[in-house]
């Protein structure tokens, strides 16, 4: 025991080294984000995360959003817990015969005006799970989709550029969606 102690004493962190952090882009990406929220919505936007069957790849990078380095809560952008406070359903992951009438379910309990984003291969084209019994399809065969962002899986940053994305396209254009 003592041995242990005096070695991990000595040893090195085994983790790799962070990113350099860059700041302040992170922040010009977020408050864009918030400001186009704010212009389509009046406030800050709620955003609901659903697995409709996704090997959990995208959602590593989803909840990187929530962390200490990305922390996007700092700039008014939550992640909600019922469908019926979001704006945003972003929804991961083919959709499995399990998950079908969940998703419908949480699409119709979100209030309008509402937007879906599907995050990732998978959710746009079943990447590779495509031909499994267990899935019904990509996301847009069981809700509209209003937005898809590639990557297996996308960078955080990815997700919040589509977001930004998103609300521009919801600014910019009438009646939308
Ligand atoms: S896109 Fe990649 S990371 Fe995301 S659910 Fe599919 S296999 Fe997993």
């Amino acid at each position: 025991m003592r041995k242990l102690l005096f070695e991990s004493l000595l040893q090195t962190p085994l983790t790799e080294a962070p990113p350099s952090r860059d700041d302040a882009a992170l922040a010009e990406l977020a408050q864009s984000l918030e400001r186009a929220a704010r212009r389509r919505l009046g406030r800050s936007l709620s955003i609901r995360e659903v697995d409709a069957g996704s090997c959990n790849g995208c959602e590593l990078e989803i909840h990187a959003l929530n962390n200490a380095y990305y922390d996007i809560d700092r700039f008014g952008l939550r992640f909600v817990a019922s469908p019926r406070h979001a704006d945003v359903l972003l929804v991961t992951g083919p959709v499995t015969k399990n998950m079908k009438i969940a998703l419908e379910r949480t699409y119709a309990a979100a209030p309008d005006p509402k937007w879906v984003v599907a995050v990732g291969d998978c959710a746009a084209g079943c990447g590779v799970f495509e031909g499994s019994y267990a899935v019904v399809g990509a996301v847009e065969n069981v809700v509209p989709v209003d937005l898809h962002i590639r990557g297996c899986p996308p960078k955080p940053i990815d997700l919040l550029r589509g977001l930004i994305a998103l609300m521009e396209k919801a600014v910019g254009r009438q009646g939308f969606p």
